[in-house]
């Protein structure tokens, strides 16, 4: 079945019903909105577009988004949603990967589209330019009254992954995975209704807009907010606005919203929950964010490959149930989800027994089919069955997972494994430390020591040596960073994700004289 009969069928149910609001006001009705898609599905007929051909949209978040996912579907084309705030030569990487014959841009990044595409045949549609003006004027009138057919492994969405190392790689997301994600969703975080609302201050090229399709199937409204992004002023005016609002966010967006004055006006009562995740929610932020916002928070694991997603943390299971193992649950990423098969697994694909460290594999309807265009990586992602996520985690007895790091991010430092994520959680507990990340840094002795980059709450807060101090009380000596470097702030993906890459980088320039913070080994 075609995704986009999701919107078929709340069209005829709640026809009236906003299904996408700009801010505050309502910018189309379901009815609206289906026409709309209808109108982009005939435009790319005329274009000659078969199914199967694949639109990027390259677009900042804007309620015009929904007409162009949706009528691309409707005319069982795939999806190639581009990060708004890539660099245009990624950009240019990404449409002859995917090979897409259309690309959707919103105003502000038509320039610089309309340069990387030249010379190639790649028809460019702005968003309120001719070519949209024609889609609307449309209608939905002309023909397609139904989503075309498509078989259910047909591609929707080709999810092109945050390329933290190398490359993007476009894992092939079917009409059946989003399906799948859509009703787990619904089984896992309960109801929602035509009364409820999904408010985007997250790129609606990644986790947003996959989360998006549960609020459509039931009539709910899809609000993007005005400024396009995330504005902890703005999101709590929506909130306070829309009864039975929820969101995605990154951590570190979940960090921004606690922070803010703007928390004193939020009417707690209208927000249903915040999804976060995508990156790791440190114990000490999480503790922070549940003292303000109670039984909210739903945490979620997952990837690209897997939307959305592998394991949960539903909000009862952020609180103390009395059980003792709170503070234990808090630092895990939950449980496995509906439909979702989790294992641990040693190099050999043997599963190994909790407590012990392994690599996440995964199977079930929500893993992707493989990379687009790309056999080797597929070979190597998905063995037997089962996506190897390259995350390196470990069971507890109650059958919640544990993620170290990715097995890329581990340190290996005397033959000894230092997972990074274990000595992040230790410094923020320091109370100067607002965001720290740790790497390794090749050593001629140890393979690799320990190094720290951190964000002190004002310049001199604290020293390498008070952070040494708190590391013993703290965390086996041999995983105590060895030098530290502080920083105004730490480089950032588009997602909010910390650059690892980056950091690593930064190692290469600092020359021994520089390490003004080093210390001796133990
Ligand atoms: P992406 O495909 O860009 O969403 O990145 C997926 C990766 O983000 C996963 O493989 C994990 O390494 C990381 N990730 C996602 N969710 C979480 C979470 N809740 N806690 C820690 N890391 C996460």
């Amino acid at each position: 079945m075609n995704i986009a009969e999701i919107l078929t069928n709340s069209a005829a149910a709640f026809a009236e019903r906003p299904a996408v609001c700009h801010g505050a006001r309502t910018h189309l009705s379901y009815r609206a909105l289906i026409g709309r898609a209808r109108g982009v599905a005939h435009w790319l007929r005329r274009q000659g577009c078969p199914p199967g051909a694949r639109v990027g949209l390259y677009m900042a978040n804007c309620p015009d988004y929904f007409e162009f996912m949706f009528g691309a579907w409707f005319a069982g084309c795939a999806i190639v949603p581009i990060n708004a705030k890539l660099h245009p030569k990624e950009l240019g990487y990404i449409l002859s990967n995917s090979g897409a014959d259309v690309l959707v841009v919103t105003p502000d990044l038509a320039a610089d589209a309309r340069a990387i595409v030249s010379g190639q045949p790649v028809r460019v549609v702005e968003v309120g330019g001719p070519d949209h003006a024609a889609m609307i004027a449309d209608g939905g009138d002309s023909g397609l009254a139904r989503p075309a057919g498509v078989r259910p492994d047909d591609v929707a969405w080709l999810f092109y992954t945050s390329g933290t190392t190398g490359r993007p790689k476009g894992a092939m997301l079917s009409h059946r995975n989003l399906y799948n994600m859509t009703l787990s969703f619904l089984a896992d975080i309960g109801p929602v209704d035509d009364r409820d609302a999904a408010l985007h201050p997250a790129p609606l090229s990644h986790a947003a807009g996959l989360f998006s399709l549960a609020h459509f199937v039931r009539g709910a409204a899809n609000v993007v907010p005005e400024s396009g992004g995330f504005d902890p002023e703005e999101i709590v005016d929506l909130v306070n606005r829309f009864p039975g609002s929820s969101f995605f966010a990154a951590p570190t967006m979940v960090n921004r919203l606690i922070d803010s004055p703007a928390m004193a006006r939020l009417k707690v009562e209208n927000l249903d929950q915040i999804f976060y995740g995508g990156a790791p929610m440190y114990v000490e932020d999480l503790k922070a964010a549940l003292a303000r916002l109670g039984q909210r928070l739903w945490q979620v694991y997952g990837q690209g490959e897997a939307p959305c997603t592998i394991t949960y943390l539903p909000p009862h299971m952020h609180m103390d149930t009395g059980d003792g193992r709170l503070e234990q649950r808090l630092a895990s990423v939950g449980i496995a989800r509906s439909g979702v098969s989790v294992r641990v697994v040693d190099e050999a694909g043997v599963d190994v027994p909790p407590g012990v460290n392994g690599e996440v594999i995964v199977t079930g309807d929500v893993v992707m089919a493989g990379y687009w265009n790309n056999p080797e990586a597929t070979a190597q992602a998905l063995r037997d069955g089962w996506l190897h996520t390259g995350d390196i985690g470990q069971f507890d007895e109650h059958g919640f997972l544990f993620l170290k790091d990715r097995s890329k991010d581990v340190i290996i430092s005397g033959g000894s494994n230092i997972y990074p994520r274990e000595v992040e959680e230790v410094l923020l507990q320091h109370p100067a430390v607002v965001e720290v990340s740790v790497v390794g840094r090749p050593h001629a002795d140890w393979g690799e020591e320990v190094f720290a980059f951190v964000v002190p709450n004002a310049e001199g807060a604290v020293t390498a040596e008070q952070l040494d101090a708190h590391c013993i009380d703290n965390i086996a000596r041999f995983k105590r960073p060895k030098a530290y470097r502080f920083m105004a702030a730490l480089p950032k993906s588009n997602y909010g994700k910390i650059l690892k890459t980056e950091l690593r980088k930064l190692l290469d320039e600092t020359s021994p004289r520089q390490r003004t913070c080093a210390r001796g080994r133990t």
